[in-house]
């Protein structure tokens, strides 16, 4: 075929296939094929069906950016694909109230205005003991936010050991001094005592901050002082001690730290995420003493870092479940969690069965920069290492860990009604 042969934009346009399709759609997608059958002409290659493609590249233009993907990699809160995956009753929430009007900010005893940040102080109050809470966008922004309000233009006492980058090049202390305070560093990475944070404080000191090593583990010759220590220095000197939580798991999971423990070992106030072992939505949570949360609710950063109506539909509906021990286990991270080995290995047993792959013993993780020495029993069913390219590219797509050359689809962050469509994408990915 020659260049010269190949259809004009309108001719292609024309075909009845595409002539009830949206121009502007078409059109880009017209060119798009043909710019493609040109080079294959110069290539020598003799383009095909035309029409065909079109309507597949339309299709493509169509289909969503964001999509849903089934996670076989055995990593329960993956930063990369969405952290934690809501429960159906906290859904439901953002259904309900993003489909109308809702009472954000209207308070409906009094008629007049109310605020947003009342809605789940209730419920976070409950489950840590807070005396006051406050919702914005994301822990990151929490931190932020408490730094702003509480230490702008004043001094920060951190330890070094705790300056953590938490992912895709951002680090903490970059993001603190953002909030207009100076960053006090005492220490050294692997040991800080009670001692170094005392030495530190003076006038110009605003408050002591403790950042979890959530993501990091620093073993062998290491200290840091117990929060209750901290709490007593800085009580002592009238200062407010901030803990950053990072993952904040509202019941006890191996030693990741509780926000109501936190509280009681002194904390004044609490920073943790949303959407971490807590596995609701994206959100960063504050809770302490009701006089500094009226700091931060007060402050104009509020204004720009607050949540939406959507989020906090489904937190509320994340800690409704996560209030009552009967519902707890509805939140897809605490199933996963806790769910025992046999019933992993069984979904494993029954997916190799539908695939014809061998089981195999693997070892899950909690993830999103929580956790990072625990190990989760768990069961994958391994298949062709060819086949994983394939199943990411699927629709669903299929996200699985490469090892020694297999494929291997861990059972434990599946459904069991997802087993039966990652089945399906192998069998399509084979064919
Ligand atoms: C994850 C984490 C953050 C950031 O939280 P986001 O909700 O992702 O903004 C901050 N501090 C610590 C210690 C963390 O683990």
């Amino acid at each position: 075929m020659k260049l010269r042969d190949l259809p004009s934009v309108d001719e292609l346009l024309h075909d009845e296939r595409l002539a009830s399709e949206p121009h502007e759609l078409a059109l880009a997608a017209t060119r798009t094929v043909l710019d493609e059958a040109r080079e294959q002409i110069r290539a020598g290659i003799d383009p095909e069906a035309l029409v065909d493609r079109v309507v597949a590249e339309l299709a493509l233009a169509r289909r969503p950016s964001l999509r849903r993907v089934l996670n076989a990699t055995g990593v329960l809160v993956h930063t990369n694909l969405g952290r934690a995956p809501l429960a159906g009753a906290a859904l439901a929430r953002v259904a309900e109230v993003g489909a109308g009007y809702s009472n954000l900010e209207y308070d409906l005893a009094l008629g007049e205005r109310g605020s947003r940040q009342d809605h789940l102080a209730g419920c976070l109050g409950r489950l840590t003991g807070a005396e006051a809470a406050l919702v914005v966008n994301n822990n990151a922004a929490a931190v932020l936010l408490a730094l702003a309000a509480l230490a702008e233009g004043r001094e920060v006492v951190v330890s070094r050991g705790e300056l953590v980058e938490i992912g895709d090049g951002f680090r903490i202390p970059d993001v603190l001094e953002r909030s207009g305070a100076r960053l006090v560093e005492v220490g050294t990475t692997n040991r800080t005592r009670a001692g170094d944070y005392e030495r530190a404080i003076g006038p110009e000191t605003a408050l002591l901050l403790r950042v979890h090593q959530s993501n990091f583990r620093v073993i062998g010759f290491s200290e840091q002082p117990r929060l209750e220590e901290l709490a007593a220095i800085a009580h002592s000197h009238d200062l407010p001690l901030v803990d950053d939580l990072g993952s904040g798991a509202l019941a006890r999971f191996a030693d990741e730290p509780t926000p109501a423990e936190s509280l009681r070992a002194g904390a004044d106030l609490v920073c943790f995420s949303g959407d971490k072992l807590l596995g609701g939505p994206q959100g960063g949570i504050v809770v302490g003493r009701s006089d500094l949360v009226e700091r931060l609710r007060r402050h104009p950063l509020q204004r720009a870092l607050r949540a939406d109506k959507l989020t906090l539909a489904a937190l509320e509906g994340t800690l409704q479940l996560a209030l009552d021990p009967a519902t707890r286990e509805e939140l897809p991270v605490l199933r996963m969690l806790h769910e025992p080995i046999e019933t992993v290995r069984a979904r494993a047993e029954r997916l190799a069965q539908l695939v014809g792959g061998e089981v195999e013993d693997t070892v899950a993780r909690v993830g999103g920069g929580a956790l990072p020495l625990t190990e989760l029993q768990s069961a994958a069913c391994a298949v062709e290492e060819s086949l994983a390219e394939w199943l990411r590219r699927g629709d669903p797509p299929v996200v699985a860990l490469v090892r020694d050359g297999r494929t291997l689809l861990d059972c434990r962050t599946l459904t069991d009604a997802e087993v039966d469509e990652v089945a399906a994408a192998v069998h399509a990915s084979r064919t």
